[in-house]
């Protein structure tokens, strides 16, 4: 359970089955994970917050698990790739996923579903992340919500550590997921995996052949060659980190991705965290809710089918349709005992809100990005391809890169337009909170997009990004220096800067409400 004190609410998010049951067995109606509360119910929740800063969070640990109890099993390791735009995400990817096609799975067309998993020949498996702007999606998620046990850091060996190399470091770091190396492009006679250490080592990245304990892998994601090796690194990691789920009591889990499908109506990507997921499981997450009708993988085979199924483990990424509203992608998935238990949390999820009518917002906004979403997988051959031949194009520079991408992505998507910001802040959980409060904001003409968040004060470059992506600064509780003043006035970037989060709504409705001339 984490109570984020916001005036004039409480966001409170329930990030386990426990924390739900603990308040509702006080007859609290708080069926819901991640709501609005207002100071009538404070001071209900905050008996039950065992240990708290006193500053931003509040956090009720979960009951202890017992790691010797029967239901409390072995699960596979989840895994992110992380790295620098094109030195071969998603060309690893890729490898790794027909990799498992050929290692004997059954299927047909293989999906981007949001996540796989890929059978070692130990019989263990690894379950890979696969979605788009995931880097974004492990930012946000809160640590009750985080997925991630393992990153595979993927560095081009004839290119080096570079800026998005540095930020998934960190990211790993403060998340504090251990990380192993993958030195990729081993092919290319310019390769030279040896510098790439010795870069890593001056980012805090001790490999073992630097008599550190990060394991380094040298591949080629393009030939296929090396990745037995990274496979074996990932398992010996996961061996060593001892990754266990409760099997026992209700599911939970987390949204990887949802999108109307054709053929099966909604259909969302849930990975299971604990429990078991089976067929009628009725499940709420986020605005979504519904009863569990078919269960597929990543292969297109409907698992369910099978006579022999019986339910998914934890670890395990699955496509489930059956839900009467779509959740969206990093919403924690509960189950309910009943469907129609299932309806009146919703409901309930529905009716808690912000005075301001931010519930109703929210779902407006959910609906759009379902709507997107849909769109957007349409076009995702058309994209590709775009992409392509934009790399060629954005490869001067390393900053340039990245902004190609990001003004891409704006003309790209149909529907309203975006007021686009830039979150600059002072701890990592403000924000992660503030850049899943933020997008709620929308009229009819604007929604409001984040288009990056980092903790640290407003740089150069930020102004750079912002005044180059169209978009405004919001600096929450740290300094902003009288340089980074006159240098965004003079990129004519706007800071929206304060301590409180009600004054940043505040002000950025109205400015919304003002901005006849939006960005395109
Ligand atoms: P991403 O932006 O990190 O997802 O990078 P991509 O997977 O799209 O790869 C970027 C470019 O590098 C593509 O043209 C790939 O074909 C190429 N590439 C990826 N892996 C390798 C590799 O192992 N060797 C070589 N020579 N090229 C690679």
């Amino acid at each position: 359970l984490l109570i984020t004190k916001y005036p004039p609410a409480v966001l409170v998010r329930l990030a386990s089955f426990h924390g739900y049951k603990l308040l509702n067995d006080q007859g609290l109606c708080l069926d819901t994970f991640t709501s609005m509360l207002d100071h009538y119910y404070i001071k209900y929740v905050m008996p039950y917050v065992e240990d708290s800063d006193g500053e931003e969070y509040a956090l009720l640990k979960p009951k202890e698990l017992d790691i010797h109890s029967p239901t409390y099993l072995p699960r596979p390791a989840v895994v992110t790739i992380m790295g620098h735009v094109d030195h071969g995400k998603t060309t690893l990817l890729d490898s790794l996923r027909s990799g498992s096609v050929a290692a004997g799975e059954a299927g047909g067309i293989t999906q981007h579903i949001g996540a796989f998993s890929v059978p070692l020949p130990t019989g263990e498996r690894v379950t890979f992340i696969d979605t788009p702007g995931h880097a974004a999606f492990s930012n946000m998620r809160s640590r009750g919500a985080s997925v991630t046990d393992i990153v595979v850091l993927v560095v081009a060996a004839d290119d080096g550590v570079l800026r998005q190399t540095v930020e998934a470091i960190n990211h790993a770091q403060n998340a504090r997921v251990p990380i192993i190396v993958a030195i990729n492009k081993c092919d290319r006679p310019d390769a030279n995996p040896d510098q790439i250490r010795q870069q890593l080592l001056s980012h805090g990245i001790q490999t073992e052949e630097y008599g550190g304990d990060i394991q380094s892998c040298e591949v080629s994601a393009l030939r296929r060659e090396g990745l037995d090796r990274l496979l074996d690194a990932i398992n010996t990691q996961a061996m060593m980190m001892d990754l266990r789920a409760e099997q026992d009591g209700p599911v939970e889990g987390i949204v990887l991705e949802s999108r109307y499908d054709r053929g099966r109506g909604l259909v969302a990507t849930v990975l299971v965290k604990s429990g078991l997921l089976r067929i009628g499981s009725c499940l709420v997450a986020g605005a979504g809710w519904g009863r569990v009708r078919e269960l597929s993988n990543e292969h297109g085979v409907v698992l369910s089918n099978d006579p022999n199924f019986t339910f998914i483990p934890p670890g395990m990424p699955v496509e489930v349709s059956g839900w009467r509203e779509l959740p969206h992608a990093g919403d924690i998935v509960n189950e309910a005992p009943s469907e129609q238990a299932a309806r009146a949390i919703h409901e309930a999820l529905n009716r808690t809100g912000y005075e301001s009518g931010m519930t109703e917002m929210t779902r407006e906004a959910a609906l759009a990005a379902e709507t997107a979403a849909a769109l957007a997988r349409e076009k995702e051959e058309h994209d590709r391809e775009k992409r392509r031949r934009n790399r060629h194009r954005a490869a001067v520079r390393d900053k340039l890169d990245d902004i190609t991408n990001m003004m891409e992505q704006g003309p790209e998507e149909a529907g309203p337009r975006h007021f686009n910001v830039i979150i600059r802040g002072d701890v990592q959980g403000t924000v992660e909170a503030l850049a899943e409060l933020l997008p709620v904001l929308k009229n009819d003409q604007l929604h409001l997009k984040v288009l990056d968040q980092t903790v640290g004060e407003i740089r150069s470059s930020d102004i750079y990004q912002a005044a180059t992506t169209k978009s405004h600064i919001v600096a929450f509780n740290i300094p902003v220096s009288k340089t980074a003043q006159q240098e965004a006035k003079l990129a004519g970037v706007r800071i929206f800067d304060s301590r409180v989060v009600y004054h940043l709504l505040e002000e950025l409705r109205e400015t919304m409400s003002h901005s006849l001339e939006p960005e395109e």
